[in-house]
């Protein structure tokens, strides 16, 4: 918002070499002013609450020398973050808060701001942006709290100034020291760490009640994956959660996400954290030019423990053919995994997809026709007057390499069907042509197959139990991708 042409003319201050700098056009935003105000073409004068002479350059030192007990220095900065405002309330009173956090060529530091200064200051500081910064008191940091590196913190009195300034180029954007998400597993609980990954999917927002104040939050999951091939999930929660786009699958950095140990291993996106989609970091570059090639062919392992299964959303995992799937499952003795893969439906078990299961809540137990117009639940311990349907559809997937049974249950099973099974056993009971129809539709139908694999021993014989966890219309793309990584792969091997 600057366009003087006089400040062009001028060195820029640093922190090593101060130089003479007028404030010949730089836009003024005073503290004192109680209603504070963008001042243009000021040369400096702002009262007494001026940090220096009228007229003369603040002399910016390095934030690395900051300490509790000078206080008459400016820094010249750049805000890498800026929180959202939060209140508390507790015995003590209630108040409000944000934070921003600083860098320069020699370090970074917080400065927090409370109540009036909130209101002051927290429409004026824009991120991204560079700003002199001087008058606010100095304290120890509380690191539990921050990532950032330095042992003071700053905080916002009523005196506090800061001057925007448009000299940015010399000055560091948010400084990252990034660990690979397959290290995450060997740290600490509650260790903050800096992150970036692809976002390779995501889910949709959803409202939390926090339980210490009662209060409702949003919180949305995203999936990084980097090189090391390792998928972690992490939280964003309130408005970060509301706004994110994963759309595309953007690169994303996280400064100070704390790792939890929670169902594997994750992240959460803290209030004090850096979120920054797409930044303009070699490292992100790096990144996308990674996954573009090769990473989004690549089978990804989530250190995270993702029950609701949704890395399926935007990319497949383990992506695997029939053959492959039925050699590895040799070799699980009684574990669980995992396939994602590409088949057609060639056929559907009809004559044994129904039963009749016991209608009260949540038991969906067979039921025993009492032939006497009720129906027994041996589990209810109940004889009840009527049953409800429910599916367990027996379906026999191909690909080019082989071909295997799937049980499709209940939801997936409609899904699959395109009807609900209360009307498909009606349909049964009353009209064979339309219920033979309903599986004819549902025949020769491609997709991509999330399939839970189990190894089942009977007799001394084992046998592959699949199921099918969900299904999708196939990415033709994405599996493109994926045929084409693996030609590329054989032809390595043959080399
Ligand atoms: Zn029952």
């Amino acid at each position: 918002f600057n366009t003087g042409q006089g400040q062009q003319l001028l060195p820029a201050p640093t922190a090593s070499k101060p130089q003479q700098h007028a404030f010949g056009s730089s836009v003024a935003v005073s503290s004192l002013n109680g209603n504070p105000a963008k001042q243009f073409g000021k040369t400096g004068g702002m009262g007494g609450a001026s940090p220096t002479p009228v007229g003369s350059q603040p002399k910016a030192v390095p934030i690395s020398s900051l300490n509790p007990y000078q206080t008459r220095w400016t820094i010249r900065a750049r805000v890498t973050n800026k929180s959202q405002i939060r209140t508390w309330s507790n015995s003590r009173g209630e108040g409000k808060l944000f934070s921003i956090e600083l860098v320069d060529e020699s370090g970074e530091i917080r400065a927090t701001a409370f109540n009036e200064q909130v209101d002051k200051f927290f429409h004026l500081i824009e991120v991204n942006k560079v700003y002199y910064f001087s008058k606010f008191n100095m304290k120890i940091a509380n690191k539990q709290y921050t990532a950032v590196k330095n042992d003071y913190e700053m905080t916002f009195n009523g005196e506090s100034m800061l001057i925007p300034c448009d000299d940015v180029d010399t000055l560091p954007m948010v400084q990252f020291e990034f660990v690979p998400i397959d290290t995450l597993e060997a740290l600490k609980k509650d260790t903050l760490v800096d992150i970036i990954g692809i976002c390779r999917s995501y889910e949709d927002a959803t409202k939390v009640t926090v339980r210490s104040n009662n209060r409702e939050v949003s919180k949305r999951n995203l999936h990084l994956m980097d090189m090391s091939r390792k998928v972690v999930t992490v939280t964003l929660w309130g408005e970060d959660a509301d706004l994110f786009d994963g759309s595309g699958q953007p690169v994303v950095a996280v400064k100070g996400a704390r790792l939890s140990d929670f169902g594997g291993r994750s992240l959460s996106v803290l209030a004090s954290s850096t979120f920054v989609k797409n930044p303009d970091i070699p490292e992100a570059f790096k990144l996308r030019g990674w996954f573009d090639s090769e990473g989004r062919a690549l089978e990804a392992v989530s250190i995270s423990d993702m029950k609701s299964d949704l890395l399926l959303r935007d990319g497949a995992t383990n992506w695997k053919t029939l053959l492959e799937i039925e050699a590895e499952a040799m070799d699980l003795a009684g574990k669980t995994e995992y396939y994602s893969c590409v088949g057609t439906v060639i056929f559907l078990r009809k004559e044994t997809c129904l039963y009749r299961a016991c209608i009260s809540e949540g038991c969906n137990k067979k039921v025993v026709d009492q032939q006497n117009g009720f129906y027994r639940c041996e589990k209810c311990d109940r004889e009840f007057p009527n049953f409800k349907y429910r599916l367990v559809l027996s379906v026999n997937i191909a690909d080019f390499g082989s071909h295997r049974w799937v049980t499709c249950f209940q939801d997936v099973a409609e899904t699959l069907l395109g009807q609900n099974a209360a009307y498909i056993g009606e349909l049964k009971d009353t009209n064979e042509e339309a219920f033979e129809e309903v599986f004819q539709q549902a025949c020769f139908c491609s997709y991509m197959f999330r399939i839970r694999v189990q190894m089942e021993t009977y007799n001394d014989e084992s046998r592959i139990k699949a199921t099918v966890m969900n299904f999708k219309p196939v990415n033709h793309k994405e599996y493109s991708k994926k045929l084409i990584m693996n030609i590329r792969n054989y032809a390595a091997q043959l080399n």
